[in-house]
């Protein structure tokens, strides 16, 4: 079957394209995970140490939220059965979200399949063709993709240039649309945190709209990883805060937080969430005992944090182009060590992965050309023995394929 489809012509414009990547050096193949998601795991059947993960707090295999996903599929199933909107929302869907709304102190929220869902979903709905959104031009595809599915027109400030930002604003002072400010809370490809106060400063000033993405800031930034609103004291200022539930949580899902007006106009009119099953139980009993855990084992956090610093300090004395943040004071978990070409990160990539560390190239479309990078991810669990053994072997092999001097 397959050998016959791959002989029709339809679809050749793809081959042609996978063929440039091949040549340029940055196809991928997907590398299998056969065990745990844990700081040191089995990739392709060879053991490495994982610097590639969102798992910051390891808690993918922590027994309680193992054992709260057993219980709840053995209590009500493995699946939903419905949307939510028709039939598909169980009494734990509403105990997950009215846990986060107290969590993030705010009063209501919503919780949808994907933290792309949530963001696509909500940027997309809460806006129409006469309104304006002002992004980060690195935040994340979802709220790009959001953006586009609105019709608002986009302006795209330059990274975390409030100043850009504002002059974008004044533009649009006389545009009778409503306005949206938008940004990452903590970025995905650079580790750096974005300029949250003072963007809520502008949108207080300018009568916008203010959201954040804290895909990469809950369960990290804040007190118990409450995210960066709290990390900045902006609490009541950020009208649509995003988390996700994939990366520090541990499980799958996005949420939004905000007000019982927002959360309900988005139970009528987010499209992922009136057309996409919700969660089975046992996602939302996982997430549940996860936001527990936030608050029972606030040590993972300060592991996290120790175990980044140092990570990123060594690092940076290696001589690694690790994004500019070059203080112990590192704003985030995740540290890139930027290459620039497509073709020598997938190689350095690839070499480090036949050492044992598994760290993952990114390329464009991902980050811009030019911009490939390898990037770092810490966790809690690292031990200080895995870190020594990654960071040696990540300055030996790159000395080896000629990205270090
Ligand atoms: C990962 C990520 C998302 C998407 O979250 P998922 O739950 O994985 O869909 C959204 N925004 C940012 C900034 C992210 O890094």
């Amino acid at each position: 079957m397959t050998t016959i489809l791959s002989r029709r012509p339809q679809l050749q414009h793809l081959t042609a394209q996978l063929d440039e990547l091949k040549q340029r050096g940055t196809y991928f193949h997907l590398r299998v995970l056969e065990d745990m998601q844990n700081p040191v795991c089995t990739y392709d059947g060879r053991r490495v140490i994982n610097l590639a993960s969102n798992n910051y707090l390891g808690l993918t295999s922590h027994p309680k939220l193992i054992e709260a996903a057993v219980d709840a599929t053995h209590k009500y199933g493995v699946g939903s059965g419905a949307v939510r909107t028709i039939a598909g929302t169980m009494r734990i869907h509403m105990e997950l979200e009215e846990k986060i709304a107290r969590f993030k102190n705010v009063e209501a929220c919503v919780v949808f399949q994907s933290g792309f869902a949530a963001n696509a979903g909500t940027v997309s709905s809460i806006l129409g063709k006469e309104d304006f959104i002002l992004s980060d031009e690195l935040n994340h595809a979802s709220i790009i993709d959001g953006a586009r599915l609105s019709r608002a027109k986009i302006k795209v400030f330059r990274h975390k240039d409030v100043a850009h930002c504002e002059e974008l604003l004044r533009e649009l002072e006389k545009e009778p649309g409503r306005k949206l400010i938008i940004t990452d809370g903590v970025f995905s490809m650079d580790g750096d945190i974005g300029p949250v106060d003072k963007l809520a400063d502008l949108a207080e000033r300018y009568g916008a709209i203010m959201m954040v993405d804290d895909a990469h800031a809950s369960g990290v930034l804040g007190r118990n990883g409450r995210g960066s609103i709290d990390h900045f004291g902006c609490h009541g200022r950020v009208d649509i805060q995003v988390g996700t539930l994939s990366k520090a949580i541990g499980a799958l899902g996005g949420y939004v937080c905000g007000s019982r007006d927002l959360i309900d106009y988005l139970y009528h009119r987010a499209r992922p969430f009136l057309f996409s099953t919700s969660h089975p139980p046992s996602v939302a009993a996982t997430c549940i005992a996860a936001f527990d855990l936030l608050e029972t084992e606030p040590e993972r956090i300060d592991r996290l944090w120790e175990n980044t610093r140092y990570f990123k300090t060594e690092l940076g004395r290696s001589g690694f182009n690790i994004g500019g943040i070059t203080t112990p004071a590192s704003e985030s978990p995740i540290t890139p060590i930027i290459i620039g070409d497509g073709g020598a990160t997938m190689s350095f990539s690839r070499a480090l992965f036949d050492e044992g560390v598994m760290a993952t190239g990114i390329g464009f479309p991902t980050v811009p050309e030019g911009k490939a990078r390898i990037r770092t991810i810490m966790t809690s669990e690292h031990t200080r023995e895995q870190l020594d053994q990654a960071l040696e072997t990540i300055e030996r092999v790159a000395r080896k394929v000629g990205v270090l001097a």
